[in-house]
């Protein structure tokens, strides 16, 4: 830039100035050198700026922030260390298909390669996690480089982006305020869309009408399309069963009468012709494959990404394009319902679900008010204390998010959050402060209520902090079971500590989460059976504007073998 006697803004202003002209309302992150000055310059620019304890956390925040807004979140690291740890936070992003990107301040131009402070080639370290990487070469051409980077997030199938900042960039005096203001750039328009192309809708078509057991699953690339209203037009003119992924629950509401999520080993066993509409054939649905689906089952597959098409299972056929204007193709090309369903297909899924809902009604009624709860009685008592609508789940932990995705319904789209296609662990406080951030800030506010294991809050549980400092209203509940999977009762655990024979997934009995809140200002509860849980749970709704921790008790479990569902059944040995 020019010099003129002047400075009118500095560098860490531009980065501020662009990403609030990129329509940029909330950072996530954490300061330190050299970015401070850039959190500052967002903050007077108008940008809320929520920091954290972890860049972990901030990264998990802009990610799910990302998936929710439907438009990038961003992210605000220092350089080096402070880059490894918001890494797991893009390979979130990446992994579930969400629009994200991170910004870290990086050592001075001149100072490459001598080893300056908490220098590392952060374009490389993020390069084969991200759609985007990218260091500019000057000051003047930041702003286009951001520009990009939100470009590379959200075009396309949405993924994370990286862009460098450098310090001297950072701290860089800008004199020409003609040059200044020509380098504002305004928001990229939204990404474009796209319709399949006729002949595969012809044959799509075809293959639905002949179909006796059809299908359609319903993931979270329909959530993030925001196409709830196409999608359930559809399904209630073809009136076919369809089965929610975890996170794709909600777009179509877990009470529709043809929603099969009860009775999902029986529907992939059964049906012959698939629909997925944004959701991939990898662990989560069983890859497509025998013995958990029909091995003669066909998939038709709506994705915005060409190369996911035919994944894992070749035989697909393509609907490639937007599923916000790919389902209306379908609705438009039938005339109403498929006329080969076979009635006693649907209505035996419908029995079986029945059947299931009253397995764990009863599971849930399992035990005195005042006896050691279970997941299902401690899920049962909060199911019935929460409202049923505005609430926004996170669900995280094993068993917790196991067990917990059967007993809460979810009726709206993106108001459940769990540990998605990485199946990451330690995502619960990020998501929760980065989902409540994004909540309170729509018209008709929602409350997140978060459902973790002891041993997943355990990730991030300073995060709490954030939560109490950034006044969000979470209400946190930590099923404490002492353990990773499972844990010890109190004797069992010391004499086994004594004797060094802990198992690996032990943590330490009774741990009180609830007193951490308190410390930080929170308010916290300590639990062990359904009236103290129901209480507490009341207390926590009613006081509208803390954030609340309950450590609710439950029993242990001990020395179980594990099991889940997604696990391959147990095949014989090649060796
Ligand atoms: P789930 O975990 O619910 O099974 P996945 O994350 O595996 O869902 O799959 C989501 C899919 O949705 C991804 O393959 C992604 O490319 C796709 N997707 C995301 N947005 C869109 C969109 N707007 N239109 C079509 N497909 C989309």
């Amino acid at each position: 830039m020019s010099e003129s006697d002047v400075v009118i803004a500095s560098g860490a202003e531009l980065i501020a100035r662009t990403l609030k002209s990129q329509g940029v309302e909330v950072v996530f992150g954490i300061v330190g050198i050299p970015i401070v000055e850039v959190a500052e310059a967002c903050v007077a620019a108008g940008i809320r700026f929520i920091g954290f304890r972890n860049e972990q956390s901030a990264a998990y925040a802009a990610s799910v922030y990302g998936y929710l807004s439907g438009y990038p979140g961003v992210c605000l690291t220092v350089g080096g260390p402070g880059v490894i740890h918001a890494l797991a936070g893009v390979l979130n992003s990446k992994l579930n298909c969400w629009p994200l990107i991170l910004l870290s301040g990086s050592c001075e131009s001149d100072q490459v390669d001598k080893g300056a402070f908490q220098e590392l080639d952060q374009v490389e370290a993020t390069r084969p996690y991200c759609k985007y990487s990218a260091r500019s070469t000057s000051i003047e051409q930041l702003p286009s480089t951001i520009e990009k980077a939100f470009r590379a997030a959200l075009y396309g199938r949405p993924g994370p982006a990286y862009v460098d900042l450098p310090a001297d960039y950072v701290q860089y005096p800008i004199r020409n305020k003609e040059l200044y203001d020509s380098i504002q750039l305004p928001r990229i328009p939204n990404a474009p869309k796209s319709m399949a192309s006729q002949l595969d809708i012809d044959n799509a078509i075809s293959l639905l009408k002949n179909a006796q057991h059809p299908l359609i699953v319903v993931g979270k690339g329909a959530a993030y399309a925001r196409a709830e209203n196409e999608v359930r037009e559809f399904i209630d003119k073809v009136q076919v069963p369809f089965l929610p992924t975890p996170m794709g629950k909600g777009v179509v509401r877990d009470d529709h009468p043809l929603c099969v999520s009860a009775a999902r080993s029986k529907v992939l066993k059964e049906a012959d012709v698939v629909l997925l509409i944004g959701a991939r054939l990898n662990w989560i649905l069983h890859y497509g494959q025998s013995p958990r689906w029909n091995k003669d089952v066909k998939f038709i597959q709506i994705d915005i990404a060409p190369e996911e098409l035919g994944n894992n299972c070749h035989d697909t056929l393509h609907l490639l394009g937007d599923i916000q204007l790919v389902v209306p193709q379908l609705t438009r090309a039938l005339d109403g319902k498929l006329p080969n369903i076979e009635s006693t297909y649907v209505s035996g899924l419908l029995d079986k679900v029945k059947q299931n809902v009253e397995k764990l009604k009863a599971a849930g009624a399992n035990g005195s008010d005042d006896a050691v709860l279970t997941y299902q009685a401690a899920f049962t008592v909060i199911k019935n204390c929460l409202p049923e609508d505005d609430i926004v789940y996170v669900s995280e932990g094993a068993n917790t998010m196991d067990i917990a995705r059967s007993y809460f319904d979810v009726n709206h789209p993106r108001q459940r959050l769990d540990a998605g296609t990485g199946a990451t662990m330690g995502v619960g406080m990020g998501y929760t402060i980065g989902a409540q951030v994004y909540y309170s800030a729509q018209e008709n506010k929602k409350r997140v209520v978060s459902i973790v294991g002891d041993s997943a809050f355990g990730f991030s549980a300073m995060e709490i902090e954030t939560a109490i400092r950034s006044c969000l209203p979470v209400v946190i509940i930590v099923i404490n079971n002492n353990g990773i999977y499972h844990g010890l009762e109190d004797d069992d655990y010391q004499t086994s500590q004594k004797e060094g024979t802990l198992p690996t997934t032990a943590l330490s009995p009774e741990v009180r989460y609830d007193l951490i809140s308190e410390a930080c200002g929170g308010k916290g509860w300590l639990v062990k059976n359904r009236v103290e849980l129901a209480k507490a749970l009341e207390e926590a709704l009613a006081s509208k504007d803390q954030t609340c921790l309950i450590n609710v008790l439950i029993a242990p479990g001990g020395r179980q073998k594990l099991d889940f569902a997604w696990m391959q059944k147990s095949k014989k040995s090649r060796l």
